[in-house]
């Protein structure tokens, strides 16, 4: 059995990738082909935003968030310490200081009353300047954006989308990669729509930072990129990427039923044994991962291995007790629930090609 099963889904799909693939290397742009335009255009309709600008990973995407909302040395943005590295590394990447809030134990996303209180404190001590929220998608559940996007009003903050783990998800009809200011996405295999490669997206409905960053995605390009009007990177999305990915888009919806039928199936079986992932009222998830709770994780991990199950801990380490992250100063029970739960969260398996599961 497979955690994430890419070969079901390639043998499903073979025929019309292989296809799409085959017209690449016939027309022959494999940069800033036409298939990228194309993929961009249905991007934007699936998400329900203005602009879908594609780019090379899930992590320049956060980061051309960071240059176009011109995040930079002496601002402070806030982030969950529970998520992946990415998130909080493009903060101090664009010289900025993460600051960390706990989450909530429930949704495992940002806690939205410890982010006020973090916003308060970074005030009082007057040291940095509040700049930005990234709020994460973590697993697939869209963060709580009703809340916090109350609170980016309250405290004139920009507000980030980190919805690398939330393609598909929604509120109340509301997708994800539609929220905040600007949203990003991955298409790393093994995120909710994936390619065979490394792939990224940004999302807003802001005319001005869409030119922003089809420039800066392009060495801060003018009229072209022997023209260059500002410093930028080289962050595209190959034209095979996006091909491979207009397949699986259109698949997804399809996928996103199933990755739902296999988790409503994990939730009868499980809810009496361990404490189940709850999908709020109005919200939809994408199930990027189905991730249970228990205190004796390592006994329970070690059972479902023996029945050929394979399980994955998301993530063992919070932010705060990164190396990397060691001279911010916070302390061992700075974050309590984000804590217990790097200590006790494991994941099994989940895709839409379940057998057993998605019927
Ligand atoms: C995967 C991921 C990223 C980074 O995406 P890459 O494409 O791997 O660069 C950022 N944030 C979160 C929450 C992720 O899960």
């Amino acid at each position: 059995m497979q955690f994430i099963d890419l070969q079901a889904q390639y043998q499903h799909l073979k025929t019309r990738i292989d296809k799409r693939i085959q017209t690449v290397l016939d027309h022959g742009n494999y940069i800033m082909g036409p298939e990228v335009q194309e993929l961009e255009e249905k991007l934007a309709e699936y998400v329900g935003v203005k602009h879908a600008i594609t780019c090379a990973n899930g992590t320049d995407a956060l980061t051309l968030a960071m240059m176009v909302l011109d995040v930079k040395a002496g601002d402070a943005v806030f982030c969950p310490t529970f998520t992946f590295f990415a998130t909080a590394e493009v903060i101090s990447f664009a010289n900025a200081t993460p600051v960390f809030v706990d989450s909530d134990e429930n949704t495992f996303n940002i806690c939205p009353i410890d982010l006020e209180k973090r916003i308060q404190k970074t005030i009082a001590e007057g040291k940095l300047v509040p700049k930005a929220i990234i709020a994460v998608d973590l697993f697939g559940l869209t963060a709580s954006y009703p809340e916090i996007e109350k609170i980016s009003n309250k405290y004139g903050l920009k507000l980030i989308e980190d919805a690398a783990q939330g393609f598909g998800g929604s509120i109340n009809g509301k997708k994800a990669g539609s929220f905040g200011d600007i949203a990003t996405t991955s298409f790393f295999p093994a995120k909710p729509l994936g390619c065979y490669g490394d792939g990224g997206a940004v999302f807003t409905n802001n005319d001005e930072y869409a030119e922003l960053l089809k420039s800066y995605r392009v060495h801060g390009k003018g009229q072209d990129k022997y023209d260059n009007v500002r410093i930028g990177m080289n962050s595209r999305l190959d034209t095979i990427q996006a091909a491979i990915l207009l397949e699986k888009l259109a698949e997804f919806p399809t996928e996103l039923i199933n990755r739902n039928k296999a988790a409503a199936n994990y939730e009868r079986e499980l809810a009496t044994t361990y404490k189940t992932p709850k999908v709020p009222e109005g919200y939809l998830s994408s199930w990027a991962q189905y991730t249970l709770v228990d205190e004796n994780r390592d006994e329970v991990m070690a059972s479902y291995k023996a029945q050929g199950i394979p399980t994955v801990v998301y993530y063992g380490k919070c932010m705060h007790q990164q190396t990397a992250f060691h001279g911010l100063g916070y302390q061992k029970g700075d974050f309590p629930v984000a804590e217990k739960l790097a200590k006790e969260v494991f994941s099994l398996p989940m895709h839409g090609y379940l057998q057993g599961l998605t019927d």
